[in-house]
């Protein structure tokens, strides 16, 4: 479906999204074609029976834990990377032998037409089915018992998921956002560092769920860092970003309204970009510095192209800055010594971290894809994918050996048979 339809789905995530082709292809397309060849090929050996170790009580019995399916999943995807976010869960709920009712987000309609019209054409009917639909639908959706929920979207609707999931008593998985920090510290490649962040920060537009939300750095760091942040943009998009096929816009008015918002009630000192379009949901790339842990930008997950640095004083306040926060769904560290990113590594909890760059550890199967405490529960991604949509069967297969062992174990109880 993906390689037939390829030009058509590059369309829609144009439609939707302003997707440049060669960001749509690297995080929608490729990432899913990887995914999809990793359990191909790695499929047989994650089926297999696990074996586990014996105690002397069960040495004749087959002591294993065998994957079976979990039965009728539910998928709900939001629309940053509609194809991506909606597929990629797919893969794993398939690999693991369920079927799945899946949910396309209603915001990104192109990709959401596209889907309704192509999964059928592609996928029994009678396994997978996609619905269509908003909040309302959504809820009806969910009255209906299901086997697990798979959702990734926003924390506070995540908590009407868990509301209805527990009528049913539906595990869940959640893949949420949050406020993800970029930490400069000491000696460090900052031209490098700029790019990587940049490149991170604005790559859809900001719309990225493990995009860099703020910068932590020291003064002296933001000196040298917002020159480099300054050329980098304009080398990615040159003076006038507006005018750059390679710049996604936001995805409706009303993002881009929430955005403008933010933008407006910051006490904090735009240093770059700062222009706007509201017909053309454009905002251009945006760093402001003089931000405040108390800021509007520090209310909530920023989700676009606006990128506040905030000043510590040391390492460890900038650890003691990531710790008062709820844990992020990833953290990156920036600097040319392994003491300051192991320091960090050690001392923080997200769920993921990546030492100088950023978002590209989502690229990788063999990773475990997910949040921790507010930023989500349960991963996925490769085999961690087919072992959140899979249940693990305790099995013991037992013949008819050694009954007169277990006589130890039937009454009349004696303590002597206790052998203590
Ligand atoms: P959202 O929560 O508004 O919507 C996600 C899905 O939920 C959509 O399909 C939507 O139709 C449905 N929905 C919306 N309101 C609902 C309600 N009241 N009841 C039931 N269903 C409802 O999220 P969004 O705006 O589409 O996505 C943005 C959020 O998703 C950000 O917080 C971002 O960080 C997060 N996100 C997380 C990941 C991840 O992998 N962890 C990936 C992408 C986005």
């Amino acid at each position: 479906m993906v390689n037939e339809n390829e030009e058509q789905i590059l369309k829609a995530l144009h439609q939707d999204l302003a997707k440049p082709k060669f960001e749509a292809i690297l995080s929608e397309l490729v990432i899913l074609t990887n995914e999809l060849h990793y359990a191909i090929s790695n499929l047989r050996s994650w089926m297999q029976p696990e074996y586990v170790s014996k105690s002397l009580a069960t040495r004749f019995d087959d002591c294993f834990v065998q994957r079976e399916p979990l039965g009728v999943v539910l998928i709900i995807a939001p629309w940053n990377y509609p194809l991506q976010l909606l597929l990629l869960p797919l893969v794993g709920a398939i690999a693991a032998g369920n079927c799945a009712v899946i949910k396309p987000s209603e915001i990104s309609l192109a990709t959401e037409n596209l889907m309704a019209e192509l999964i059928p054409r592609y996928l029994s009917q009678d396994c997978y089915a996609v619905v269509r639909g908003g909040p309302e639908e959504t809820k009806a959706l969910l009255e209906n018992r299901f086997d697990h929920i798979f959702y990734t979207g926003s924390q506070s609707v995540a908590r009407s998921i868990l509301q209805a999931a527990s009528v049913h008593l539906t595990p869940v998985t959640l893949e949420l956002g949050g406020k993800c920090p970029g930490f400069i510290y000491g000696h460090v490649n900052i031209v490098a560092a700029a790019r990587r962040l940049v490149w991170a920060k604005f790559f859809n537009a900001g719309q990225s769920c493990v995009a860099p939300d703020y910068l932590l750095c020291t003064r002296a760091t933001q000196d040298t860092l917002v020159p480099a942040l300054r050329q980098a943009l304009e080398d990615f998009y040159g003076t006038n970003p507006q005018t750059c096929p390679d710049l996604s816009r936001i995805v409706s008015p009303r993002h881009w309204t929430r955005l403008m918002n933010l933008l407006g009630r910051s006490k904090g000192k735009v240093v770059v970009g700062g222009e706007s379009n509201e017909e053309d949901k454009y905002i251009a790339p945006t760093v402001l510095v003089d931000v405040t842990e108390d800021d509007a930008l520090m209310e909530e997950e920023i989700f676009g192209p606006i990128l506040p640095i905030i000043t510590v004083e040391s390492l460890e306040k900038g650890i003691e800055f990531i710790n008062c926060r709820e844990k992020p769904l990833a953290l990156y560290v920036f600097s040319d010594e392994s003491s300051v990113i192991n320091m960090v590594l050690e001392k923080t909890s997200s769920g993921g971290f990546v030492s100088n760059d950023g978002i590209i550890h989502m690229s990788l199967p063999g990773l475990p894809f997910g949040g921790v405490g507010g930023s989500g529960w349960g991963s996925y991604h490769g085999r961690w994918g087919f072992e959140t949509f899979s249940h693990r069967k305790a099995c013991m297969l037992r013949g008819w050996a050694l009954e007169r062992l277990n006589g130890l174990r039937y009454p009349p109880y004696r303590d002597d048979k206790l052998g203590w």
